[in-house]
């Protein structure tokens, strides 16, 4: 499989050079240059199968030419026997027809996990068979660090740097990342907010000369083999509700566009998905283009389900991509237009298509606590604010009672006991087995200043488990 840059001037890579990339040389993302199709038959035939057989069959063709079938197979064997539930993705019904597909039973209980365990055991393989090590850089505002580093810790040939912003992410989220203890974790707060963070990841990125001739890899969502292990649960969910013999729909809270790309992607390659729901919080900007056709950026605000809190979707630009016939030169100018002007709209025949799959809803705090409550009371679900978010949209968006509706559950609420406690439940949830003594652990993590120097030298004095690079 070959992939190509969504701006078009990028040296078209394989699978393995991909995993490796981040943002394409152009400044674009990387995507399939043809999609696999499955047929109705072949679907069909996966019904029933355990998450990491599945899983073989829809990522096969994408690592095809890179990773080797028996070696591809024992290492998803390993990626999903992490995970604490048996079902891996458990189906639970709410109502009539809907459903939330649990996808936090993974490490750090958030669906990060589904990618974030596979990125590391792909890296570590590849990088074994050439004989390489990298760097990971990354900056976390909470779900994305731990889920990096839980990921990476076994990994041989790789070395983690997490930031996050100095006393500004929950103690359980600080606590997920600074108790797991190994040469290669570097967890980082910086004295700083979390657009500090990205920015010294970004300027590290471009300047990559601290690092001595070792790789920088990123591990945000723009890089591909993490939407790839996202199309998999969209699978999973729908076999089990009758696909593809009838269509389901999907409800996904939504930040960076990622998740729910990785849907649009499972119904370009056969699964009958028949609406798309974007679910946002109050930092909207997907839910204006959507309902609007207006792609502008706005001020960012902090909100309840701090992992949506974004001003642009970066994951955005593929579905751009697909929707201009990947015609890289016309993304390549709406992006350099939203750079100087902050927003731009497409063409009102591409819009309508677009309006065909996809429906959307913002969905502010007092509304998240709403439904948390209402799903509480009617079902004794305990969900989490982003979850929520998907489940609100859902009820309001959603076109047909008679089609199947599953709502992403993206993380566990124990992650975000605020909104728990503002929703005015006092069933606190209890943390999982794996994680009782999550407040008794040791942690690991050094502080440092606001300072881009400060930081590569640290990264440059630890880089090599541990020690300089
Ligand atoms: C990251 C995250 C999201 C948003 O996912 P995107 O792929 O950025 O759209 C939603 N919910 C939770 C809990 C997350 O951690």
């Amino acid at each position: 499989m070959r992939y190509i840059s969504t701006r078009g001037q990028a040296p078209a890579l394989n699978f393995e050079d991909v995993l490796l990339a981040g943002l394409a040389s152009d400044g674009g993302l990387y995507v399939p240059e043809n999609l696999p199709r499955f047929t109705v038959e072949e679907i069909a035939s996966w019904a029933g199968l355990p998450y990491h057989e599945l899983a073989f069959r829809v990522m096969r063709p994408f690592v095809a030419g890179s990773i080797a079938d028996a070696d591809f197979k024992k290492i998803l064997e390993e990626t999903y026997g992490v995970f604490e539930h048996n079902a891996v993705a458990p189906l639970r019904q709410l109502n009539g027809n809907e459903w939330v597909l649990e996808l936090f039973h993974g490490p750090t209980l958030a669906f990060k996990d589904f990618a974030l365990q596979l990125l590391g055991r792909l890296l570590d393989h590849v990088l074994a068979k050439r004989g390489e090590r990298v760097v990971i850089m990354g900056a976390t505002s909470g779900d994305t660090g731990s889920a990096a580093i839980e990921g990476c810790k076994a990994c041989d040939n790789v070395d983690i740097f997490i930031m996050h912003p100095h006393n500004r992410v929950s103690e359980v989220q600080r606590r997920q990342m600074t108790t797991i203890l190994g040469d290669n974790i570097h967890n980082i707060a910086i004295e700083g907010n979390f657009d500090d963070c990205q920015e010294m990841v970004k300027a590290s990125f471009a300047d990559q000369g601290f690092l001595k001739g070792t790789r920088l890899v990123a591990v945000n969502s723009i890089n591909w083999a993490r939407i790839m292990a996202q199309i998999v649960y969209y699978f999973h969910a729908a076999l089990q509700l009758g696909a593809p013999a009838r269509s389901i729909a999907f409800s996904v809270p939504t930040g960076n566009f990622g998740d729910i790309f990785a849907g649009y992607l499972a119904r370009n390659m056969g699964l009958p998905v028949s609406q798309l729901i974007v679910a946002t919080n109050r930092n909207d900007i997907l839910h204006r283009f959507m309902s609007g056709n207006q792609y502008v950026k706005e001020t960012l605000h902090a909100t309840l389900s701090p992992s949506m809190d974004i001003m642009v979707s970066s994951n955005f630009e593929r579905l751009l991509f697909d929707l201009h016939g990947r015609n890289g030169a016309a993304i390549a100018s709406l992006m350099d237009s939203f750079k100087q002007g902050g927003g731009f709209s497409v063409d009102e025949d591409r819009w309508t298509e677009v309006r065909k799959l996809f429906d959307s809803l913002a969905v502010n705090d007092e509304q998240t606590c709403e439904t948390i409550t209402e799903v509480y009371r009617e079902c004794g679900e305990l969900l989490d604010p982003h979850t929520a978010i998907g489940v609100r949209a859902a009820r309001e968006c959603r076109r047909s009672l008679a089609t199947p509706m599953v709502v992403l559950g993206t993380a566990h609420p124990v992650k975000f006991p605020e909104a728990v406690v503002k929703a005015g439940i006092d069933a606190v949830p209890a943390l999982p087995a794996h994680l009782t003594d999550l407040f008794q652990r040791e942690e690991r993590c050094t502080v440092l200043a606001n300072d881009l120097k400060t930081v590569q030298q640290f990264v440059a004095a630890h880089g090599n488990r541990g020690k300089p690079l």
